[in-house]
């Protein structure tokens, strides 16, 4: 096809995309669009557009007798625009391809207690991830082929370009982000900056439909991240490299699959993890309002944790990412309890939602 755009990534801990076609290197891309969508939808919140929630009764829609894209954009938010609703098709196709893949992996300091049954993080990832076990997820060089519907050609591809560079540097993609899925590089992103400003220009002047967004829905608004640098000397970093795996018997090479136990809670005697530490100090409720709660998953986590993962395989230090959509007061405690897990003196959110968005 004429109208291909081809984005090249790397992925720097493995991509989870809700399904492998394990006879090909082609990949089930709806994982992937549905974590463009909502970090669409997050971005244009947080720059005080509309985006309606997908799942609700008050999604948007076509009848089908709008006759201008004009007409169209009245009653449609951005995301649906570029995403597609009822009525109205996704202004975009996507294949992705991956050369490389790795088996699942997943590891976590918890380990079997006297009674010989697996301890309470190893038992619950296992619960979770028991049908993932003999998957192969897509690591290192990924290609995201974009082709653009007829008629809409010069603003979806700047929206998706500068999308993908917000992912990449306050984001994930793919989903289990929370699992510490999706860390990826692009090396041609534009900064932050200039990413929030494409969509913002956008947005802004597209005549979209205009509403009220609800409070509870995320929103770059509410957005903090930590990037913490973290030597291998680091006494828990040491720890973690050698924390028994869950799935594969290969342990990876460039990232440490710890995410969980960093983010729910850590085994006795190192110390506690972060939901542990903000449930010590905060009720029940306000715990399940920041990390969701894992029964029925009814309420999703505000809270974002990455795998340990390296840049470059030489790299000597691990790079961790932390990030959620909460009150800044919830991200200064966690920051707090990070300072703790990993010994530092003090660390700083990289980026705040409130300050990406201030001069735009
Ligand atoms: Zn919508």
């Amino acid at each position: 096809m004429n109208n291909g755009h081809t984005i090249e990534i790397k992925m720097l801990t493995p991509l989870w995309t809700g399904g492998v076609d394990r006879k090909c290197d082609r990949l089930h891309e709806t994982g992937i669009i549905g974590s463009m969508r909502w970090w669409y939808e997050a971005i244009v919140r947080g720059l005080g557009g509309y985006a309606c929630d997908p799942t609700s009764n008050d999604r948007c829609e076509l009848s089908g007798k709008e006759k201008t894209d004009e007409e169209r954009r009245k009653k449609l938010c951005p995301a649906c625009w570029l995403f597609g609703c009822g009525g109205w098709k996704r202004r975009f196709r996507l294949d992705v391809f991956s050369a490389t893949k790795e088996p699942f992996s997943l590891s976590s300091l918890s380990y079997k207690n006297q009674r010989g049954q697996d301890e309470f993080n190893r038992w619950w990832l296992k619960q979770v991830f028991n049908k993932n076990i003999n998957d192969n997820l897509p690591i290192g060089d990924v290609e995201l082929n974009i082709y653009l519907t007829k008629g809409s050609e010069g603003d979806v591809l700047g929206q998706i370009k500068a999308l993908i560079s917000a992912m990449e540097q306050i984001g994930v993609l793919g989903a289990k982000g929370q699992y510490g899925f999706g860390q990826f590089e692009w090396a041609e992103k534009q900064n932050i900056q200039d990413a929030l400003r494409t969509i913002n220009d956008f947005v802004k002047v597209g005549g979209f439909l205009t509403k009220e967004n609800d409070v509870d829905w995320y929103s770059l608004e509410n957005y903090w991240l930590y990037e913490l640098s973290l030597p291998a000397s680091n006494p828990l970093i040491k720890k973690f490299e050698n924390a028994k795996l869950i799935g594969s018997a290969k342990k990876p090479l460039i990232y440490l699959p710890v995410s969980f136990d960093i983010r729910y809670r850590l085994p006795d005697n190192y110390g506690l993890g972060l939901r542990q530490a903000y449930r010590q100090n905060h009720s029940k409720e306000q715990t399940r309002k920041v990390f969701g709660t894992l029964l029925g998953e009814k309420q999703g986590s505000r809270i974002f944790v990455s795998h340990l993962f390296k840049r470059k395989k030489e790299d000597r230090n691990y790079s961790l990412r932390v990030w959620g959509f909460t009150e800044v007061t919830a991200g200064d405690f966690l920051g707090k309890e990070l300072e703790r897990m990993f010994a530092l003196k003090e660390i700083r959110m990289k980026y705040t939602g409130a300050v990406l968005t201030r001069d735009i």
